[in-house]
């Protein structure tokens, strides 16, 4: 479902999905401070209350650690969000005349590729 790091592709290349839907926006940046980066930084303030290293350890040692992680989870989130939104048809409350008005608008411009 991605073309590169965290990009979606347009169309699924196994089963011909289009991904329009798709628009986790920073949902994956989100969760990926709240289940990833939060946790961690517990780590590394017990780190420095506990043992007082000097400022580059934290660079060689914290900084890794905080973001290596969230950068991994990204993508598997970013695939979670996608496939959420599939799966529960989501769309923003309210706007449903909205998108499906965008939606007719956008599949008039291009040839019909389902
Ligand atoms: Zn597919």
């Amino acid at each position: 479902m991605f073309q590169g790091w965290l990009k979606i592709e347009h169309i699924c290349p196994s089963c011909g999905l289009d991904y329009d839907f798709a628009a986790p926006d920073d949902g994956p940046a989100f969760f990926a401070l709240c289940f990833v980066a939060f946790p961690l930084l517990f780590l590394v303030v017990g780190f420095e209350v506990m043992l007082r290293p000097p400022w580059w350890i934290h660079l060689l040692v914290s900084l890794p650690l905080m973001t290596l992680p969230c950068l991994l989870a990204l993508r598997p989130i970013k695939g979670w969000l996608v496939a959420s939104q599939y799966v529960n048809r989501a769309q923003e409350a309210g706007t449903e005349a909205s998108w499906a008005e965008l939606n007719a608008r956008v599949r008039s411009g291009r040839p019909d590729q389902r």
